[in-house]
């Protein structure tokens, strides 16, 4: 097991035999860019080394959840504490309780919380408390909105799917995406369409109140509380799958930024302080149905895994206690990184435009604002490939697609982004 003298290339020839396409998350793979995977060996703050002992700056973040960056110590400690105490039960632990009391005192709708172990599973669940609810079968999604992989979202789910050309899967049933209408993305009068077609059908609007798995796509001014206004008028619950900007882009959530209350959160990433986790968060005459005192099922050997959980409390107990710090701190240093990559491809008349929510942000190189799906589409891809090289041969570790959010963590600190901004002015001049 020895990995010190193993090189990516060996480890990525031999992870093909047994893995399918060398990665157990598509994303992972170096599909869409061309090239070898990064074997991480360890990570801590803002950098990640992979497994040659070469180091980078990391905005993959574990795809969300490392917002104090890798490895931090508050959180290590909480899984050391807890280790030792035995890694699982199937019974019921005193840090369930407090991690959802967590979430119902910072998630402002919140009233109970049932934990999963994914987000993938705290979709479903919202989906099927939804359906359950109102009786009706028919949901709507948006076109590049990822909610994970169950069946039902896996039309036109953005970037692992978008990468790969399937923008949705051989093995979902045609009988079941069927009930999965389509909006795009920040287009009000297409789902007001659908409601007055079919409202009586629908049983709910899912969103990421931030596009995050298209790049990053924030909402347009009215659109997520024409939502909240058309889910209202038409008895449809809304789904906000906060799983990626949930404590991310503001403390409360992006439904605190955006003032607009869904009927269900959907929660993962950075509450399992980077451990497997998802939570369903909601008011409780919705989350009651769930079973066991309610007729929804849903389960989970290893939902609420108390390492998990160690790890979640102890990373949102951070972000609470150092709130006012951590955040403006985040946004500060966010902006500092994206002006000066902006300012870099300036320089170069390289067309480009960087949306940005707080610590979340991803370049599109093409001139115009990115609304939508269709419009990340249109950014050069090919441009994007000698970036990703570009920079990933300097020591900066992007998301291997042009699809993919970037996330900046606490630990990436002045001399970190200045490094960065450097790289991408090396770059700029070669694209
Ligand atoms: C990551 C993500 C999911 C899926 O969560 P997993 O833990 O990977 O199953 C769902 N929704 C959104 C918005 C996500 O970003």
């Amino acid at each position: 097991m020895s990995s010190s003298t193993t090189t990516n290339e060996a480890l990525f020839e031999r992870a093909q035999r047994t893995i399918p396409g060398g990665v157990n998350s598509p994303v992972r793979a170096f599909g869409s860019v061309g090239g070898t995977p990064r074997f991480i060996a360890s990570a801590k703050g803002c950098r990640v080394t992979d497994t040659e002992g070469k180091s980078y700056i990391d905005y993959i973040g574990s795809w969300g959840p490392m917002i104090l960056g890798h490895a931090h110590p508050a959180i290590l400690r909480a899984i050391e504490k807890s280790l030792p105490l035995g890694t699982s039960f199937g019974a019921p632990t005193e840090g369930e309780v407090l991690l959802a009391e967590r979430l119902v005192e910072r998630v402002p709708h919140a009233e109970m919380a049932r934990l999963t172990t994914s987000g993938t599973e705290a979709t479903m669940t919202a989906l099927r408390v939804a359906r359950g609810i109102t009786g009706r079968d028919a949901f709507i999604k948006f076109e590049g909105n990822y909610h994970g992989h169950a069946d039902s979202f896996l039309v036109a789910a953005g970037s692992g799917a978008a990468t790969h050309g399937h923008p949705s899967s051989p093995g979902v049933p045609a009988a079941l995406a069927d009930l999965t209408r389509l909006a795009p993305i920040n287009d009000l009068p297409a789902v007001e369409k659908i409601f007055q077609n079919e409202g009586e059908t629908i049983a709910c609007v899912i969103v990421e109140p931030i596009a995050g798995n298209i790049g990053c796509v924030p909402p347009v001014p009215g659109f997520l509380e024409g939502l909240r206004r058309l889910c209202t008028e038409h008895g449809a619950l809304l789904i906000f799958d906060e799983v990626m900007t949930g404590f991310r882009v503001h403390p409360r959530c992006a439904q605190t930024l955006y003032g607009v209350t869904p009927d269900l959160t959907t929660l993962g990433k950075i509450v399992g302080g980077g451990m497997p986790v998802g939570a369903v968060v909601g008011p409780r005459e919705m989350m009651e149905q769930l079973s066991p005192t309610g007729p929804i099922y849903q389960a989970g050997t290893l939902s609420g895994n108390p390492l998990s959980v160690a790890a979640g409390l102890a990373l949102l107990d951070e972000l609470a206690e150092r709130e006012s710090v951590i955040y403006p701190t985040l946004e500060a240093s966010s902006a500092r990184l994206v002006d000066g990559i902006s300012a870099a491809f300036t320089d170069h008349d390289i067309a480009h435009t960087i949306p940005r929510v707080g610590s979340m942000f991803s370049i599109y190189f093409r001139e115009e604002a990115v609304l939508n799906f269709e419009h990340a589409k249109e950014s050069d891809a090919e441009r994007f490939k000698i970036f990703f090289h570009g920079l990933l041969d300097r020591g900066v570790n992007l998301a291997p697609s042009p699809y993919e959010a970037a996330f900046v963590s606490e630990s990436h600190d002045k001399a970190a982004i200045d490094e960065t901004i450097a790289a991408v002015r090396e770059v700029a001049g070669l694209l």
